[in-house]
């Protein structure tokens, strides 16, 4: 076994070379080439069930309920979908394209949920078309749009309102601020003497016949590694549910928490581990409700990189091979590699969006070689175009060599473009020694076709 950032399916053959899940990526590449996407269907599904079991367990012991989202958004393609409902899991979309895919894929409407900040009027019919469990509501113009959607078609809607509580967490901290400049639900914070946006707009969705309140949302951050930020936000959505209900009687029943559970994306991170994280928030919101004196709403929670990233890696080809020198500001020149692929930002746009950090390595044969201070770059008409930042290669790295890069199941596909006329890479999932196309590789002829000339 090769170890956390690899999935665990992930090991060196004798010969050195990477296998996934049973499969020799030097297969995998021979037939499908490169840059392609890998998903070990074995390590989703464990990290599906990890979050599953971990937090009925942990919410179960306290005396609440809990259903897991997977967060389409990270990669949704119809066997992902399956993949999470057979593991359990209920799928949240966030737009049509999404609630296409989870529909394709027959997960039951009842088991998704629709997101988005801006839904049209075609998304909302389509979700309420497919009985959707629960439309998100992120604005007082959205409540009144699905409510009169819902009375067009003469349905009741299932609604949630979205809040901020002012917790933001991503990375190694969390932070908390007095007020939002962000597009993202409504806030629990109030200008002097008013009412807070979000309890506004829980007592515009009680207005509405064609609208039932399933609770409160609040989704905080992303990649997080601390289980504090979850639970400080938790407790400021469980006081305004009570609030609620001493404004209106109704003390809702659901509260979801959001995704945002951190993974390891280096040797030597440490992922947040659901058991530990589940056992924290479950004690925290008990702790909680008992002093509201309220009883526990349901809660979900909505893992997208968590259950999806470490799965994935992406296999590219060394094209060039170029030493820079890079003089250093008072210190002393020095080389770094650059190793470019024959992928880059079109199929993993995280690096250059935010400097996201990655694990590479060769893996289509071994070397003794020494290493050498890499930068792997992409084919791409931008300096920006980097793939992983900072890495050391073996120093005998050339064109030809496989490389691969970790933990880039979440946010690769699906984020991907078409940057330069770049076909997007095939997904390919490996499970027992067996691979499968689960997305095929674009051809130019699928670029071309959309050209009208
Ligand atoms: C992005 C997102 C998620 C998933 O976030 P991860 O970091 O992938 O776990 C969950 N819920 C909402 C509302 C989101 O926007």
């Amino acid at each position: 076994m090769t170890g956390a950032p690899w999935s665990t399916g992930a090991g060196r053959l004798p010969d050195g070379a990477l296998a996934v899940a049973g499969v020799d990526v030097r297969d995998l590449v021979a037939e499908h080439g490169t840059p392609a996407y890998v998903l070990d269907e074995a390590d989703f599904r464990m990290r599906a069930r990890a979050y599953r079991t971990a937090f009925e367990a942990a919410f179960g012991a306290v005396g609440a309920g809990v259903d897991v989202y997977y967060a389409g958004k990270a990669l949704l393609t119809v066997a992902v979908a399956r993949w999470a409902r057979e593991e359990g899991l209920r799928v949240d979309t966030a737009s049509s394209g999404e609630l296409a895919v989870a529909l394709r894929a027959e997960v039951p409407g009842a088991e998704i949920g629709l997101h988005g900040n801006n839904k049209s009027d075609a998304e909302i019919l389509r979700a309420l078309d497919a009985g959707v469990g629960r439309i998100i509501v992120d604005s007082l113009v959205e409540i009144e749009r699905v409510a009169r959607l819902a009375g067009e078609r003469g349905v009741v809607a299932p609604v949630m309102v979205r809040v901020t509580t002012g917790v933001h967490a991503g990375g190694h901290e969390y932070i908390a601020t007095a007020h939002e400049d962000q597009k993202f639900g409504l806030s629990v914070n109030a200008a002097d003497g008013a009412e807070s946006p979000a309890m506004a707009a829980l007592l515009e969705v009680l207005e509405h016949p064609e609208l039932r309140l399933l609770g409160i949302h609040s989704h905080i951050g992303s990649q997080i590694l601390d289980p504090d930020g979850f639970e400080a936000a938790a407790r400021v959505v469980l006081r305004l549910r009570a609030d609620l209900s001493e404004r209106s009687g109704v003390l809702v029943d659901e509260v979801d928490l959001g995704g945002g559970y951190g993974i390891a994306y280096l040797p030597g991170d440490v992922a947040l581990d659901p058991e530990r994280v589940a056992k924290d928030i479950a004690q925290s919101v008990s702790g909680v409700c008992q002093e509201l004196g309220t009883s526990l709403p349901r809660f979900s929670i909505e893992p997208g990189r968590a259950i999806v990233g470490p799965a994935g890696l992406t296999l590219y080809t060394v094209g060039t091979v170029k030493p820079v020198t890079v003089s250093a500001d008072g210190g002393a020149d020095f080389t770094r590699t650059y190793v470019s692929v024959d992928g880059g930002m079109s199929d993993n746009i995280r690096p250059a969006l935010y400097g996201a950090a990655y694990h590479a390595e060769i893996v289509g044969r071994s070397s003794a070689a020494e290493t050498v201070l890499a930068r792997v770059v992409g084919k791409h008409c931008e300096s920006g175009d980097i793939v992983v930042h900072e890495v050391q290669l073996p120093a005998d790295v050339r064109a030809g060599d496989l490389l691969a890069v970790a933990a880039t199941g979440a946010y690769g596909r699906s984020m991907a473009s078409n940057y330069n006329m770049l076909p997007r890479p095939p997904v390919l999932a490996v499970s027992d020694g067996a691979s499968r196309v689960l997305v095929r590789r674009e051809t130019e002829d699928d670029l071309l076709g959309l050209d009208q000339g």
